[in-house]
């Protein structure tokens, strides 16, 4: 049977890791919606538990559904295997309390998802050492580097900054010690980025974003070496977050992930479209968009991220004052007024969302922090969909249209 392992992308994220059904020939993944598994005779069941044969038992530890999506992942990263949850957070967190001790230091991004910021201050209550630091200036990362750092974690591009980590410095500097590199790539999945090309140890995604693509079922995946994911999928999924992926949502990933880079193309066009609409609009103050030239670290951008594919998200501020009015006002009125972009959190998904980010995504962190971290009251994230690109820009053509007839 052919593995797929050396077809190309678009092959792989079709066929990959999937084959037909063995009980009934069923082309389609079936959704094996069970809890448990029964065996012949008592013998079975010692050798699985023993982990001497590989079979199911028990769904938080392994489902044929989820299964599947472990390795069609694994085949699109380029990993040894991969271990899929019920969302993000269920893997990032599975991933952390597996890999750290106590007295271990973790070093941090001061410019997280926010769910991961609030896992990462709880690990303090552990004896966890944290540093949040800014991760886009490689001098900083190395000052910060200790003895007992463990894990290096970075999102690159990050939420809602845009602004990006070099893979590659972090995976030299975790090796020049004793740390691991885990790299949160919900923002820039294959075929943009692929952080273990570059010697990251782990890459892990929200796969309720592009990876499923269609904004109806949450999921998290790790991806990395055997050894590694084998801890994570034993201990930490299995035990210590309990957070299997449920066969349906898997099934619903499988399926999305046919059409990740038929998605991706249209959401890098898109966005790549937008990014410059705004920034050429008097309106707009600043841009926020790795694939702009007028983004610092674009260099970074086209040596890490592929085929001038630079993600789906970018985000902007408007003037202080705007035909007027207040900043923040016009904000608002801009956000209310879009017809087809709807608000709300979230991304990946095939249709356009806006979001605050002082008063949504990020209100679970403090003013200081989210400051400093450069996201400013005025800052709108924009997670483009796969719209037709005329009618995205008519929208935001009408809604400033708007803003203009409320000035005085
Ligand atoms: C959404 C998101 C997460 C968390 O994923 P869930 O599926 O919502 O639990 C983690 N990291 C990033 C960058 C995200 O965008």
């Amino acid at each position: 049977m052919n593995d797929f392992s050396s077809e190309h992308f678009a092959t792989k994220a079709i066929h990959g890791g999937q084959h037909s059904d063995p009980a009934t020939h069923a082309f389609a993944t079936p959704i094996y919606q069970t809890a448990t598994y029964v065996f012949d005779d008592v013998s079975q069941p010692a050798a699985i538990f023993n982990g001497e044969v590989e079979g199911y038992t028990y769904t938080r530890a392994m489902n044929p559904t989820s299964h599947t999506l472990d390795a069609k992942v694994s085949l699109l990263e380029g990993a040894e295997d991969s271990v899929t949850s019920a969302s993000g957070m269920g893997i990032i967190s599975s991933t952390m309390f597996t890999l750290l001790n106590a007295g271990d230091h973790l070093l941090t991004s001061d410019t997280l998802y926010s769910g991961s910021a609030v896992l990462f201050h709880n690990l303090e209550r552990f004896g966890i050492e944290v540093s949040y630091i800014d991760v886009s200036d490689n001098a900083e990362i190395e000052k910060n580097f200790k003895p007992n750092t463990k894990v290096i974690y970075i999102e690159t591009p990050a939420n809602p900054t845009l602004k990006l980590t070099d893979i590659e410095f972090c995976a030299k500097l975790a090796h020049s010690g004793d740390a691991l590199l885990v790299v949160d790539g919900t923002f820039a999945p294959p075929p943009i980025q692929y952080p273990l090309e570059l010697g990251a140890d782990l890459v892990l995604h929200s796969t309720t974003k592009f990876m499923s693509g269609h904004g109806d079922a949450l999921g998290g995946v790790v991806s990395g070496s055997a050894e590694l994911i084998e801890r994570i999928r034993k201990v930490g999924v299995k035990f210590i977050s309990g957070s299997p992926a449920s066969p349906f949502n898997a099934f619903l990933t499988l399926r999305g992930l046919k059409t990740l880079p038929l998605r991706m193309k249209q959401h890098c066009e898109n966005a790549m479209a937008l990014a410059t609409y705004l920034e050429n609009h008097p309106y707009v103050k600043k841009v926020y968009y790795p694939g702009l030239e007028s983004h610092p670290q674009h260099a970074l951008a086209k040596k890490q991220m592929h085929d001038n594919m630079y993600g789906g998200v970018l985000s902007f501020e408007l003037n202080d004052t705007v035909e007027g009015i207040d900043g923040y006002e016009a904000c608002k009125l801009l956000m209310n007024n879009l017809k087809i972009i709807s608000i709300g959190v979230s991304l990946g998904e095939t249709d356009s969302l806006v979001e605050h980010a002082a008063s949504m995504t990020h209100s679970q962190v403090s003013k200081e922090e989210r400051i400093a971290a450069g996201i400013s009251d005025t800052q709108i994230r924009f997670a483009v969909g796969c719209e037709d690109i005329r009618d995205l820009i008519a929208d935001f053509e009408q809604a400033f249209a708007i803003i203009k007839s409320k000035s005085n």
